[in-house]
Order: C-alpha cells, then structure tokens, then sequence
C-alpha cells in the first residue's frame, strides 16, 4: 500500500504525492489528541484504496439497480451482521456517507419541516447536525437544546424531564462531540417515553467504547441510534444507522437511499466491514479499556497541576480543558500544544463565549494515541507536558518548554509508530 502511493502518485502527480507525504509523516512525527481522529488499521487502509471503489452500485444487497454486484453484497451483508451482532441491534444500515448524513437520514425519516427537536446544546457539547442554526437540521427543523447542571456541568435529568415535558419534541437526541461523561441512556429513554417522543441516539464519538463493553450501551432504550466508523471505532470515514424497528427499518433503508444518498461508496463499505470485524476481538476489547484508563490518567495528572476538567473528570475517551484556570484561551493553548507537536483543538465548555477566539475550552481524545500503544505513564507525561507548555505561555515564555518537549514527543513518537 505504501509502495502503491509512494511509486503510482508520485508519477501520477508531483503535487498530491508530496502532500500525502508530508501528511504521513506529520501523523508519525505529532500526538494526536483530537478527539475524534484515530488511525485504522492497515486492513482498513488496503480496503479503502481497493479497485472495489471503481463499482458503482444502488440499492441493498439482493436488490440492486445495477448488475455485477454479487462481491459488494458479500461486503456489504458481513458490514450489516457485525455491526447487528457488535451493538446487539436487529437492523442496520451501513450506508451513510458520514455521521452527519447519518443523522440526516433519521430526521427525514422521522421529521417534518417546523417538527421540535431536542438535542444536547453545542456550548455543552453537542453536535453541529443536531440542530445548529447553521445546519439544514436547525433551519427546517424547530430545535431546543438542555444543557448541563451548572454546578456539576453533567447532564441533570430531572431538569431535562421538565424541560421536555414542557416543550413535547417530536424527536430527543442524546449524544455529543464534547461530552466527557457516560449518559443515562435508560433515563433519556424513560424521559422521552414519557413526553412521547422518540429517541435517537447519536453514539458517534463513543461507539467504540460501546463495541468494546467499557460504556453502557443505547439498546434497548434508544428507538433509533447513529455513528460514525471513525473515532473511538477506529474505522473508515462513514456512518451507520442502528435500530429494532421493523417497521421503521424498510423506511429508513429507503430514507437512506434514495432520500438522501445515491450509489454506495463501495470500497468504503469493505473498509467498515473490516473495521466492524475488529471491533468483535478480545482484543479491541482491551483497548477501549486502555483508552478510557489513559483518558484517567491523563485528566488527573493535568488535574493536580492546577488545570481545572470540565465536570472534574472523564467516563469516556474526552477530557475538556477550561483554560481559563491558567489565563488562557483554547487557541492559545491550541497553538502552543502543536508548537511542540501535540495536536488537540479548541472547544466551547458550558457558558463559553458565542465568539469561537475567546472560547476557554480545548478538547482532548485518547483514541488515537492509545492505538499506537501509550499507555498510562506516557499520558501521564503527556500531560505533565501540557501543563508545563500552558503554564510557560501564561508566563510568556514559552520558547525553552517548546524546545524540551518537542523532543520529549519526538522520543515517544519513535518510540510509538503510527504503523508498524
Ligand atoms: C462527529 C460527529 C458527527 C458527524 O460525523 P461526520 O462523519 O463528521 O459527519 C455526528 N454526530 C456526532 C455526535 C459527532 O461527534
């Protein structure tokens, strides 16, 4: 595969070629601490550069609107029977394009135009699909968002149960890009039962915490559930739709396509196959406990040097920074995190600024530095790290701290490869 890109691109076109290059050694030589990246595995990696991308194929396996697909059927039935079997579910759709179209295919199954929505508010860690103003979900759909307690900033589910109760949504999400505590799925379930609406859950950024038995589970209580293959699940770029809803199944397949997808992207869906056969191993297993040890370790050792978590601690792979502890804004510490070659990004915590600069939150994932193999101590140093490069910039001076732990990553880079 490496031989593939390194000779065909390079011959092909100078300029792409150089950037893939560029791209794979910034992944080796930098620590990925974005949240929601991971690194597939090489099966993963050979499926996604695959000739099966050249099949162009519509509909479901044993009803297709073109001939010759009798490979991709194969494909696409193993993707659909291990998803069923890895999150317990009767149906699935392994489709969606991505998390985002996912989503969009459960709103137009289940929404009208002006239909009420209530999601996870982006400032307490929701997603842009789930109603952002921005977002064809927020524009054609009437969305309301619950936060998280002021105090403990978790979710408080007797104020959701009120709220709730008060506006009747058609639909209750659960889920979010920025929420580092487990959720009460039953509790969300009861709630929306009670106000008689349905439940979605969007498990995307902790799905492979779910694969993997280290975070409760959304069935039985969710009516329908959406993820995407990346993240925690540490697959290719897509989505699936999840659910035990017969009768809703036939319309979500139709939902899916052609409502709001065409052909399939056929390679991709060897790819999350593979990737859905991974996450069934003992082995997978062992590392989604690894990756919410390492979350732990990491929040505790930026916790004792001053650093204040947001909610004071973490049950998933996130740990979110309030900078603001330190004199900092999330981009500052963004900045000087990847000076030294750790990369994270800057997030809103509750009752952030609107203004994305003056947001005081940065984002942290364990995900992808646990599969090169970290473990505890290196987080621990990891966020040693961080604290001291926050710390050297409040105090504006950060050219020494940058110097030293540039070369502290550059050790644990080597020490830890991408790909072996
Ligand atoms: C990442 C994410 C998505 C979107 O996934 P894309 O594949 O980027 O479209 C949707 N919902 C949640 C909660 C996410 O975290």
């Amino acid at each position: 595969m490496t031989a593939h890109f390194d000779t065909h691109v390079a011959v092909a076109d100078p300029l792409i070629a150089d950037a893939l290059r560029h791209e794979k050694s910034r992944q080796q030589d930098q620590i990925e601490l974005i949240a929601s990246e991971n690194i597939v595995s090489r099966a993963v990696l050979d499926a996604l550069g695959h000739e099966m991308t050249n099949k162009t194929l519509e509909g479901y396996p044993g009803n297709r609107f073109h001939g010759g697909g009798k490979f991709v059927d194969i494909v696409e039935q193993a993707a659909i029977d291990r998803a069923k079997q890895l999150f317990g579910c009767d149906y699935a759709n392994v489709q969606p394009h991505s998390g985002s179209q996912a989503n969009l295919a459960v709103f137009f199954l289940l929404l009208k135009p002006g239909d009420k929505v209530l999601s996870l508010d982006l400032a307490a860690g929701g997603h842009l699909s789930h109603g952002l103003k921005a977002n064809l979900s927020g524009r054609w759909f009437e969305p309301h968002h619950y936060g998280v307690d002021a105090t403990s900033e978790v979710i408080n589910y007797d104020d959701l149960e009120t709220q709730a109760a008060k506006i009747r949504p058609k639909l209750i999400i659960a889920g979010g890009s920025a929420y580092p505590r487990e959720i009460d799925f039953e509790r969300m379930g009861q709630i929306a039962e009670k106000v008689g609406a349905w439940f979605h859950v969007d498990m995307a950024h902790i799905a492979g915490l779910v694969a993997g038995g280290v975070h409760d589970s959304p069935f039985p209580h969710a009516d329908i559930v959406t993820c995407t293959t990346t993240k925690t699940l540490r697959g290719p770029r897509g989505g699936l739709i999840l659910t035990n809803n017969e009768d809703w199944f036939k319309r979500l397949q139709s939902a899916v396509f052609p409502g709001v997808q065409g052909s399939i992207h056929t390679q991709v869906l060897a790819a999350k196959a593979i990737c859905l056969g991974e996450a069934l191993t003992g082995e997978f297993k062992d590392y989604a406990a690894q990756v919410k040890t390492n979350a732990r370790a990491l929040a505790q050792t930026l916790q004792t040097r001053g650093i204040r978590i947001v909610s004071s601690g973490t049950d998933t792979h996130i740990v979110l920074l309030d900078l603001s502890s330190k004199g900092l804004t999330g981009k500052q510490a963004e900045v000087i995190l990847e000076r030294a070659n750790i990369t994270a990004n800057k997030n809103a915590i509750p009752n952030d600024s609107p203004r994305p600069p003056e947001w005081v939150g940065l984002r942290l994932g364990t995900g992808a530095a646990t599969t090169r193999g970290m473990k505890e101590p290196e987080f621990a140093i990891l966020g040693e790290m961080i604290a001291d490069l926050v710390e050297a910039e409040a105090a504006g001076d950060s050219t020494e701290t940058v110097t030293r732990c540039k070369a502290q990553v550059s050790g644990l880079c080597a020490a830890f490869p991408v790909y072996l």
